[in-house]
């Protein structure tokens, strides 16, 4: 049941300008290609335009030369409770404060004649709008805009604050979300929606991931005279069979997420002898051999604890020779996230998606990291992922959004705000 309030922010939301708004942005190429001069900062000046013209209080930040975040925030009407006493730069935040977050860079989009229409034309056919970017993520960072716009327009005074982050990175190293992160925003959230592409499905959980780089180092020698050399080749495929065990051992007590699946270790890289070592020959057995493990974890792993018994392991297998030696280095750690079912965000954003298409809503979990694990995992901040697009066509040759996604993620923005914030009797 929608109050009248809701109706009327509801009302605010424009189908029209949903679309006008995510060809404009898909339009802006957005790559981070500086040696092109390509990055976000036209994105996020287009975005910075849309929050002031909105009435947003709007702050730009510059993570690198080139890479700005655009942070927004709709300041609530709270008049009671305490000042945010944490530095965070817009001073003076009182009560809850929901964040919308969305990055402005895209991927490559490879080569433009594989693509039917050119990948920055945003071209709308049959209900769908393509583009590289134009689901992954224009058009969430476009919805969060069109709920900010809507939820000011309608007057509705709100207990708390809604702030949109549009940063920069993702699809890289993530710096915007962590410049965000060190400069004290993430002090104020009390809950995220990550707009990213999810069929507007509940992401409650997402997959963690960890890089594992081991290497061993033997002693080089003539492939005829083995023995005046030592082989790292044999103890690393130890350490193989010992991790290849382990994987076993973590699904056998982690079992299923019935979102994410079962963990894994995946052995990416394995090369003998290493790039720098010099050519590889058949007859030159290698000093050194090395691989990279792509561990990604469910909730309940713990990362710490795995590396541990991975160096254990890498030890165990240099043990047999004491010319042998092994190095573990871990390279990244992204936590697994979990947002449990009953939290006050995933029940507002359920409901909302309920009253808008009369189903129920679908919970999920995403297989990659977001910009929300790192609000995870240094900030403990609850997130949701959720957003129009279809959950596959990231990264593809004629990636596109549904309209009509776009238009319901919209509104579930709008109501999730009022309904998670609360709104005063005015
Ligand atoms: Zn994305």
């Amino acid at each position: 049941m929608l109050t009248e309030l809701e109706q009327r922010a509801l009302a605010l939301i424009d189908d029209a300008e949903l679309v006008a708004w995510t060809q404009a942005l898909t339009r802006i190429n957005s790559v981070w290609r500086p040696e092109l001069g390509l990055g976000e900062a036209e994105a996020a000046s287009w975005v910075e335009a849309r929050c002031r013209d909105i009435g947003l209080e709007t702050f730009v930040e510059t993570v690198q030369p080139g890479r700005p975040n655009v942070i927004a925030v709709l300041r609530g009407a709270a008049t009671c409770g305490d000042e945010h006493p944490l530095p965070v730069p817009a001073p003076g935040l009182r009560g809850a404060t929901l964040m919308l977050e969305g990055h402005t860079d895209v991927v490559t989009a490879g080569d433009p004649a594989a693509w039917t229409d050119p990948p920055f034309s945003a071209t709308l056919r049959d209900g769908k709008i393509f583009g590289r970017g134009a689901n992954d993520m224009k058009a969430g960072v476009v919805c969060a805009l069109a709920a900010l716009k809507a939820l000011r327009a309608s007057g509705a005074r709100l207990r708390g604050n809604v702030l949109l982050g549009a940063v920069c990175d993702e699809e890289g190293d993530m710096i915007g979300i962590k410049h965000f992160v060190a400069r004290g925003w993430a002090d104020a959230v009390s809950a995220a929606i990550v707009c990213e592409p999810e069929e507007n499905h509940l992401c409650i959980e997402q997959k963690g991931v960890m890089w594992l780089h081991a290497t061993i180092e033997g002693v080089m020698a003539h492939g005829a005279m083995p023995l005046t050399g030592v082989n790292s080749a044999y103890p690393m495929a130890r350490f193989l069979q010992g991790m290849q065990a382990l994987e076993e051992r973590e699904i056998a007590r982690h079992g299923r997420s019935p979102y994410l699946g079962q963990p894994s270790i995946t052995p990416t890289i394995l090369r003998s002898p290493r790039p720098g070592d010099g050519e590889a020959q058949k007859n030159v057995m290698p000093a050194r051999t090395e691989v990279v493990l792509d561990v990604r974890l469910i909730p309940g792993q713990d990362p710490d604890a795995l590396a541990a018994q991975a160096n254990d392991l890498l030890r165990a297998a240099v043990a047999v020779d004491p010319r042998l030696k092994g190095t573990l280095e871990v390279i990244e750690v992204r936590a697994p996230t979990r947002t449990d079912r009953a939290h006050p965000l995933v029940m507002a954003l359920g409901g909302a998606f309920t009253d808008l298409t009369g189903q129920p809503p679908i919970h999920g979990g995403v297989p990659g990291s977001t910009d929300g694990t790192i609000l995870n995992a240094r900030k403990g901040i609850p997130i949701v992922t959720c957003g129009p697009g279809d959950i596959h066509i990231p990264h593809h040759v004629d990636e596109w959004v549904s309209v009509a996604e776009m238009s319901v993620a919209a509104r579930m923005y709008v109501l999730a705000a009022l309904r998670f914030l609360g709104v005063e009797a005015a």
